[in-house]
């Protein structure tokens, strides 16, 4: 049985629409990220599984019972935040250890579980340090091991790293998985970083407009986007919607349904024999590749090449591999 099922789920606010009919299943132990631009509605949705927000329609339903009206203490959660949300004045001990408190842990208990969740996240031992000596990247794991100290069924977490440097977001990113295979909690996991998202999910669902666009593993989906939204917003693909344009690029005609023609950097080559010309506007340096800014029929693309080659004002072009997309 899925561990949360949303079952046409619904948001508004006044008469704006922030989530619109989601349907899915995240299965028991899964890491599932909701991934997509700022405003998509990826946090509502968050807030809706943790309970602080409530649907206008449809079910949320946790191991097969629906807890659509069920408070948020009732529902086994616990959230790791953007800001830490740590208590300011509490030492690194009482911070991990006040959800035990509110639960009415012993005492005993609560300091052996508190121990033990500083020790998962590499903290073992600093339970009477005050918080605010911890550096940023310390003071996130605190909160994780807040969350995990309660044993909670499910762990969400909204955009966590966005507030670390990029090296130790990295780094933190690791941690995070390896603690995620070793505990296995079933995890919803918001952010706008697609990197963040392909290195830590099993799935990954694209939400644009308060929809899911597609949902899969971050391989599939990135390999096999569907829409024009998904292959652009997941690895920069150039899209090209121009039907004679696309099919001389391609080398072939588009099936009816997917007329637009989705072609990553990476795989827009550089071919003397080519008749298809673009004009080179930029060229920029980028260490492992150098991107060309070209000009195509009225088309602004991006293509990545050879940081050694010498580049010419116009260019013959060949797409190695593309895809074919629906236009939304
Ligand atoms: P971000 O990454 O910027 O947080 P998001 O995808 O998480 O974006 P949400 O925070 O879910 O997006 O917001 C979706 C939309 O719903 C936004 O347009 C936002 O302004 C609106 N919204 C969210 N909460 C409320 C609220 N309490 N009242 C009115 N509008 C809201």
């Amino acid at each position: 049985m899925a561990a949360i099922q949303l079952d046409r789920v619904v948001k508004r606010f006044g008469d704006f629409t922030a989530v619109d009919g989601v349907s899915v299943q995240i299965e028991p132990g899964e890491f599932f990220s909701l991934l997509g631009p700022s405003g998509c509605g990826k946090t509502t949705l968050l807030r809706m599984v943790a309970g602080f927000e409530t649907p206008t329609e449809g079910r949320i339903l946790f191991g097969g019972t629906d807890v659509t009206r069920q408070p948020p203490q009732r529902r086994l959660t616990a959230m790791v935040f953007q800001n830490y949300a740590l208590f300011p004045t509490m030492t690194v001990g009482q911070n991990v250890g006040y959800g035990l408190e509110v639960q009415k842990v012993p005492k005993a208990q609560r300091t052996a579980r508190v121990a033990k969740a500083l020790a998962r996240v590499d903290l073992a031992g600093l339970e009477k340090k005050p918080v605010t000596q911890l550096s940023g990247g310390q003071q996130q794991r605190v909160a994780l091991a807040r969350a995990i100290a309660i044993e909670p069924d499910v762990l969400l977490f909204d955009e966590p790293l966005s507030n670390l440097d990029v090296a130790l977001r990295e780094q933190t990113r690791r941690e995070l998985t390896q603690l995620q295979q070793q505990l296995g909690i079933t995890s919803v996991y918001v952010t706008h970083d697609q990197q963040e998202a392909l290195a830590l999910s099993d799935r990954i669902a694209v939400m644009r407009a308060g929809q899911i666009q597609q949902v899969g593993p971050p391989e599939a989906l990135y390999r096999a986007p569907d829409t024009a939204f998904v292959a652009q917003f997941l690895g920069g693909s150039n899209l090209i919607a121009d039907a004679a344009l696309a099919e001389q690029l391609a080398g072939e005609a588009p099936p009816a349904d997917r007329p637009v023609l989705a072609v990553r950097p990476e795989h827009l080559t550089l071919d003397d024999t080519s008749t298809v010309r673009a004009e080179v506007r930029a060229r920029q340096f980028l260490g492992m590749f150098a991107e060309l800014e070209l000009a195509l029929g009225g088309l602004s693309l991006r293509a990545w090449v050879d940081p050694a080659l010498a580049i010419p004002d116009t260019i013959g072009l060949t797409a190695t591999a593309h895809r074919w997309v629906r236009d939304a």
